[in-house]
């Protein structure tokens, strides 16, 4: 049993039938679909190959459907334009792309003289001298290839871009009609921003949870409004390190981690992480470590994005992280970092949680079995990070696939409705038994309600020691 979850970057490098069914096999339990490229229609594939071979496996695999938001991009071109250091370019809205001229999907008049203008995740750094009209000229201070599609950020400023650009709204079209788990959220602001999606969701029928990108200065200032309103965080690094000073990343990662963790709010830690194995054998040691150090932090998750999408390896990159990871859940140092955190003075269902946790570990138990209707429950458990496996039993698919981004959380496949303490507890032993954390005859320990199903949602109330019996 592993805690924590590996999220993998489906693209042309793993989109096929047998190499999602081997990154699952390998220890993916969510698959992320990235709108930056390809077509709307390549995500509705995408969706329905995946959900192909979840039927072939025996545990959830959840869909996280991320949405490119409100990005500037430099106009698309064939080959690259090369910039010289000292040389002046002017940017404006258009399509195409010049050494003198840069066109981008969107003006950036609001910048002032002084402002700094970063192309290519921060790799070409220009600085505005002059601003006229809807053109704005800057001076290239490093010489650099560019080429067409690459993310443009200004650190800082407002450049006036919508929540939800024309091309997010098919997107969102697509996750809506096809039931994804997950739609994560690219460049949010604030908790206001979280809610305009939502609501876009609900003007086509569909209530999917929100995992907000952190890649903005703006956002880590509004992180506790964001953590209070979406059902996840993603600390997005890549662009995260060109809004904020590099050397601030490590320190934001920490606190976002930290703030989730309190919360109960899942949290996926990205970008880079086993990077040089897109194209190496075996990654850097700084990149293990990186690895292994957000699993100290507490992260629930851990995703990868070119090494899975475009890499020459997808599978043993995979299996590299999953190694990684387990050998940390094995130190002292990892159960350290399990007691942060203690249960919210005056809140039952926290003092219940951190008890049954308390109890498996005091009994020895196998496992703590949380039979659970909307899956709050079985993450208020894995919150405080139990010693024995946290195994939730659900009648719901969709709240199985959603655990399957929740740290320290083991899913099968969806129980049997119950209306009776008696028969929650049945079925939620026939479905740790159906796992292999549990046999015959273990102890284990049983948090439940009167009843499984959305009616009983929140009501939690037994506690109980149980040797699992297989059933007939
Ligand atoms: C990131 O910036 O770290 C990130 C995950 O977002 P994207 O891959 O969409 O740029």
């Amino acid at each position: 049993m592993r805690n924590t979850k590996i999220v993998c970057t489906i693209g042309p490098a793993s989109d096929t039938r047998e190499s999602i069914r081997r990154l699952a096999e390998a220890g993916m339990s969510v698959a992320r679909l990235n709108s930056s490229h390809g077509s709307p229609e390549d995500r509705r594939n995408l969706i329905e190959t995946i959900r192909t071979v979840e039927q072939s496996l025996d545990r959830p695999i959840a869909i996280l459907h991320d949405i490119a938001g409100p990005k500037v991009r430099t106009a698309a071109m064939d080959g690259t334009v090369t910039l010289a250091a000292g040389s002046t370019v002017e940017y404006v809205e258009g399509t195409t792309t010049t050494a003198q001229r840069i066109g981008l999907s969107h003006d950036l008049t609001a910048v002032e003289p002084g402002d700094r203008i970063l192309l290519d995740d921060g790799r070409i750094e220009t600085t505005v001298t002059a601003v006229d009209g809807d053109v704005v000229t800057a001076r290239v201070k490093n010489s650099a290839e560019l080429r067409g599609r690459k993310g443009v950020i200004v650190p800082g400023i407002e450049l006036g871009l919508p929540t939800i650009t024309d091309r997010d709204q098919r997107e969102l079209t697509i996750a809506a009609e096809n039931g994804v788990d997950f739609v994560a959220a690219s460049f949010v602001r604030d908790g206001d921003s979280i809610r305009t999606i939502e609501r876009a969701l609900a003007d086509r029928g569909a209530t999917i949870p929100l995992v907000a990108k952190i890649e903005r200065g703006v956002a880590v200032r509004n992180l506790t409004d964001i953590v209070d309103t979406a059902s996840g965080i993603m600390v997005a690094r890549g662009d995260l390190g060109v809004e904020i000073p590099l050397e601030s990343v490590p320190v934001v990662q920490k606190h976002i981690i930290r703030l989730c963790r309190e919360t109960g709010t899942p949290v996926i830690t990205a970008t880079e992480m086993l990077e040089s194995m897109i194209r190496a054998r075996r990654p850097t040691r700084a990149e293990a470590s990186d690895v292994a150090n957000a699993v100290l932090d507490g992260t629930d998750a851990v995703m990868l994005s070119g090494e899975t999408a475009v890499g020459d390896h997808p599978v043993r990159v995979v299996e590299t992280m999953d190694r990684i990871i387990r050998r940390v859940e094995e130190t002292t140092d990892y159960d350290d970092s399990r007691k942060q955190h203690v249960p919210a003075p005056g809140s039952q269902s926290d003092a219940l949680a951190h008890s049954a946790g308390l109890l498996g570990h005091d009994t020895d138990a196998a496992a703590l079995v949380v039979a659970t209707a909307s899956g709050k429950t079985a993450v208020r458990v894995a919150k405080f990070r139990p010693s024995i496996p946290v195994i939730a039993a659900t009648p719901s698919r969709s709240v199985c696939r959603r655990l399957a981004l929740s740290g320290g959380i083991v899913t099968g496949p969806p129980t049997a409705t119950a209306t009776s303490t008696d028969e929650v507890i049945y079925i939620a032993v026939g479905s740790a038994l159906d796992t292999d954390v549990v046999s015959q005859g273990d102890r284990i320990i049983v948090l439940s309600g009167p009843r499984n199903d959305e009616a009983g949602t929140g009501t939690s109330n037994v506690l109980k020691i149980h040797t699992a019996i297989e059933r007939d």
